[in-house]
């Protein structure tokens, strides 16, 4: 019997979100540099807006920004803000204190790992890769693979599936409330809940529904209960 763990990874693994936040900053700040005719909280707001339209895994925020703000992109502004943001979130991107003492606490305990992520198959490997733990997994699925979102079933059973055990001995583990822990739940699994803090609307719903998950403020804590 396999017993297999199942990681989220942007913002479970690592901080995604406040590199994220920096890195685009930065980009920002190069571009207005460079001519750009935004003050940075002007520009950062603008940004948010088009990445909340198009998506984060869309590819050309940047050139629509420059877009809307002369009324046609500008390919040296865009090249300058690419750059900026790549090289500043690379030379950022760390893991959580305690991801890389968790996962080999876990391995060490027999457990299979996989991954389970919303986003494009190679991006995520390369993540996986620039934070030196790719080695832990056995699986990864990607939303793209899939074909399917979290929190469809669909893409928890295919995950499954591939590292051939069953939803009964398999855990998820992930900070995203609706995508990762009722989505995991809906496909039969255990959840482990990471979040700095429980909403409000999080405990009516675990309280309605009688939910059985482990919430968590820190992924070192598994080393706790796994
Ligand atoms: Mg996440």
């Amino acid at each position: 019997m396999i017993k297999a763990v199942f990681f989220d990874i942007d913002d479970t693994l690592y901080d995604t979100s406040g590199f994220a936040k920096l890195a685009r900053k930065a980009a920002l700040n190069v571009m207005i540099d460079a001519g750009l005719p935004l003050s940075p909280d002007d520009a950062y707001t603008l940004l948010r807006k088009i990445i909340k339209e198009k998506g984060s895994n869309y590819d050309r925020h940047l050139n629509v920004l420059t877009k809307e703000v002369f009324g046609e992109e500008k390919p040296l502004l865009v090249a300058l803000g690419m750059i900026t943001y790549h090289n500043v979130k690379f030379a950022l991107l760390r893991l959580f204190p305690e991801t890389m003492s968790t996962l080999i606490h876990l391995k060490a305990r027999g457990y299979h790992l996989g991954v389970i992520s919303n986003g494009i198959t190679i991006k995520q490997y390369e993540k996986l890769v620039r934070l030196g733990l790719h080695h832990f997994f056995d699986s990864v699925i990607t939303s793209q693979e899939a074909g399917v979102e979290k929190p469809d079933v669909a893409i928890f059973e295919l995950a499954m599936e591939t590292m051939n055990c069953k939803a009964e001995n398999s855990v998820m583990i992930g900070n995203n409330f609706n995508d990762d822990i009722l989505g995991a739940i809906n496909a039969g699994m255990s959840a482990v809940f990471l979040t700095p803090e429980l909403k409000e609307s999080e405990r009516v719903i675990i309280k309605e529904k009688s939910l059985e998950l482990d919430i968590i403020s820190d992924i070192g804590q598994i080393k706790d209960i796994m």
